[in-house]
């Protein structure tokens, strides 16, 4: 037996054992680390080109659009966004007509022009989720840029078209996934035009920007630097189409309510030469539109190349209490499996959640703070249970527990004055 152990060689190449870094055993044979990879490249080489051609020669990333409606996508974000209805809806369309148009051969020559989208609302209602929810479903690479850290070209701080490196690196620089990705441009309200006159001042970091992205969401062919940053001529540039990039914009527009207010109470004067509304301040962010971003000092270029506009609800209590326990993976869910890890049962009561979303508004924080807060109140339970020599069965959460916790914390003293 132990002279067979010595002899092993590998059943591909018959290298003998002691010149392999590994060998590997199978029911009757074995392997070596070096026909392992060459195998790999044969399957990568022979295989997945014929796995494209059954697709009809398009890329095997992402999801057929043939199992998906825009009902089906509602459906999938209900999952995981509360609320936002309205948002959700008009996404799902944009997004089903955008993979359509990509996946299916149009017999005319009608051209279907791409449906970039802008989200407006307050920071924190869900925009980015609703981006990233929909790249999950999608099965599509997705990047998350920030405009405020663009120039441009020539300027100080990155060129735009690391937004596309950045796309290019979630999917390990595999191009043709990368072509049908989704990007989110957070943050577009802070590369605002900054005075109504364009001509007075060059603004490198706020028209300059919007004009740089012009095309790159219209759909074009871009040299993006493969490290980001600020391209320099040495550098070995990857090229990439942006035709079939979905582009999602958002922004909080703090203070557009009082253009969108100007601009309906004009048209009210208009129509019926009376003075007032009687719309809610809080409701006014519904009647948004293109106008007003443009007002805002978005520039109508800009806008032509976002023509999908929706807007995000501000949440209320009652969203948020349902932020923290309904969607797939709510904050809750995830430290009830945190805590069925050390066999405990979490439960947290009634009037504890309503506390919580509360103390949310309160603070000020809207529903990214409540994790924040929901891990302060399990802070010392975490710290001490662990190590326990007698583990409770169940950690029950109640009022008097969350005021406790939160007394203690330093969290109070983010509370709104
Ligand atoms: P923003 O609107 O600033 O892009 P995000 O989408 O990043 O906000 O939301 C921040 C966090 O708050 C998310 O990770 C998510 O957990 C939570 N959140 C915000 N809005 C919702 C929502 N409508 N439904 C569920 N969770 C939400």
């Amino acid at each position: 037996m132990a002279k067979e152990k010595e002899n092993l060689t590998c059943s591909f190449c018959g290298r003998d054992k002691s010149d392999t870094l590994m060998l590997i055993a199978g029911i009757k044979g074995h392997i070596c680390e070096l026909c392992v990879s060459q195998a790999y490249e044969i399957v990568e080489q022979e295989l997945v080109p014929n796995e494209k051609k059954k697709l009809g020669g398009k890329n095997s990333f992402g999801k057929s659009i043939k199992s998906i409606s825009p009902k089906k996508i509602k459906e999938y974000l209900d999952e995981y966004v509360i609320g936002q209805d309205e948002a959700k809806k008009t996404f799902a369309v944009a997004v089903y007509n955008h993979y359509k148009r990509i996946d299916t051969k149009i017999k005319n020559d009608v051209e279907i022009e791409k449906s970039n989208i802008i989200f407006v609302g307050p920071t924190g209602t869900g925009k980015t989720l609703l981006a990233k929810s929909i790249a999950k479903l999608m099965q599509v690479p997705f990047a998350i840029v920030d405009a405020t850290v663009f120039t441009e070209a020539g300027y100080v701080g990155e060129d735009v078209e690391s937004i596309l490196s950045r796309l290019l690196h979630v999917c390990n620089f595999d191009i043709e996934a990368a072509e049908r990705g989704i990007i989110y441009i957070d943050e577009i309200d802070k590369i605002a035009r900054k005075s109504d006159n364009p001509s007075i001042t060059r603004d490198v970091s706020g028209e300059g920007v919007q004009q740089a992205l012009l095309k790159m969401l219209e759909g074009t062919d871009v040299n993006v630097p493969p490290q980001g940053g600020r391209k320099h001529p040495e550098q070995k540039m990857i090229s990439l189409n942006t035709k079939n990039i979905l582009f999602i914009c958002g922004g909080a527009f703090s203070g557009i309510e009082k253009r969108i207010a100007q601009r309906i109470n004009k048209q009210v004067i208009g129509f019926k030469k009376e003075g007032k509304t009687k719309i809610d301040e809080s409701q006014l962010l519904e009647y948004v539109n293109h106008q007003d971003l443009k007002s805002y000092g978005l520039i109508p270029e800009l806008l032509g190349r976002l023509p999908v506009l929706t807007h995000l609800e501000p949440l209320d209590v009652e969203t948020l209490k349902r932020i923290l326990t309904e969607p797939k993976n709510s904050i809750i869910k995830q430290y009830e499996v945190l805590f069925s890890m050390e066999n405990i049962e979490l439960n947290f009561e009634k009037e504890a959640i309503d506390y919580i979303a509360q103390k949310a508004i309160e603070y000020d924080l809207g529903a990214r703070g409540l994790r924040s807060i929901v891990e302060t109140i399990l802070q010392e339970a975490m710290f001490e249970l662990p190590d326990a020599k007698e583990k409770p069965e169940k950690l029950n959460i109640d009022l008097a527990y969350v005021q406790k916790e939160l007394n203690i914390s330093k969290l109070q003293t983010l509370k709104v004055a």
